[in-house]
């Protein structure tokens, strides 16, 4: 669509007619994962909100829509992090306080994009509210967060939220088809972005990620074994690679999925191919309900990691729970 990377073309699609039909709010929230490129829906829907045809918007033909995708479009404004700042301020939300009472300079609408929602801090959410009751009609503000949570009960009440949810497979490998039509593995990486397109360009552009993904294998056995000290050795390499676990934990899953699946006798649907050396032995050594119990108390980590639990006990629980 217009040169914008846009992964959600239904909820696209209803925010236009929005436009189209006069029924726009005037302060939105788009939650949803950072891969999910909400920057481009917002900026695709700030074009639809300034075009000169607002029956036909995105109109795609009058001077507004052109300098609209080229980025010149006066009344589009991206309200960033000053440069020397962790977090969008008070004074920053003062700035736009002042610019938003100036009008267009075409005359629709002037659409404020916060792209970094996530870092806006409560003072400058509070400094935000009394623009966001009595916005000047010609106002539209698109606030973007990974989670609404991070937003005051005050300023959610006064906006419309839209969740963009994780997308299909099918959208996940057309970006990657699109962008790394080389790909080794393509199944594989479609798994492991989770419905999330973006993630695509973190494992391709992580040097490590097959270093790895070697090292998950090698630690499998290990995992499955019925010793109770090789949980301490799990519980250590958990906690030594920290900041990937939920990737881990991830590519276990498709790992024992495949083990499962060859112990069915069904080796055309592995996906770890290149990893069949380390993984196919364990299906002649461990019984499939053990890989069963693997696959649900892997999921059972995720989300209690995802509930904050410590990752140290989750580290330990995970096998032990395995093999009890
Ligand atoms: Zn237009």
């Amino acid at each position: 669509m217009y040169g914008y990377t846009i992964f959600h073309e239904d909820i696209l699609g209803s925010l236009i007619s929005s436009v189209r039909d006069g029924s726009a709010s005037q302060t939105y929230i788009f939650e949803g994962d950072a891969g999910l490129a909400l920057l481009d829906a917002a900026r695709l829907f700030a074009q639809a909100l300034t075009c000169e045809n607002p029956a036909a918007a995105p109109c795609n033909t009058c001077h507004v829509c052109h300098e609209s995708t080229v980025g010149t479009n006066p009344d589009i404004i991206t309200v960033e992090r000053p440069s020397d700042r962790k977090t969008i301020g008070v004074n920053t939300i003062r700035d736009l306080n002042a610019d938003v009472i100036i009008k267009p300079f075409h005359g629709q609408r002037k659409v404020y994009i916060i792209p970094d929602g996530d870092i806006l801090t409560p003072e400058a959410q509070n400094a935000f509210l009394k623009t966001l009751e009595e916005p000047p009609v010609y106002a539209v503000f698109i606030i973007i967060t990974t989670n609404r949570n991070l937003m005051l009960q005050t300023v959610l009440s006064r906006a419309t939220v839209i969740f963009f949810p994780p997308v299909k497979d099918s959208i996940v490998a057309a970006y990657l088809d699109e962008h790394y039509p080389e790909a080794q593995n393509k199944e594989m990486l479609v798994k492991l972005a989770g419905g999330i397109p973006k993630e695509i360009d973190n494992i391709m552009e992580d040097e490590q990620f097959y270093v790895m993904r070697r090292e998950a294998a090698k630690m499998l056995p290990l995992l499955l074994t019925k010793n109770k000290l090789s949980a301490f050795d799990v519980q250590k390499y958990l906690t030594d690679n920290k900041d990937e676990v939920e990737k881990i934990l991830n590519m276990w899953v498709l790992m024992l999925r495949d083990i499962l699946i060859v112990s069915l006798g069904d080796a055309e649907r592995v996906i770890n191919t290149d990893l069949a050396d380390t993984l196919l032995p364990l299906s002649k050594k461990v019984r499939p309900d053990i890989l069963v119990s693997a696959i649900d108390e892997i999921y059972s980590a995720l989300s209690m990691l995802n509930r904050n639990v410590s990752l140290k006990s989750v580290a330990l629980r995970l096998p032990l729970r395995i093999n009890r």
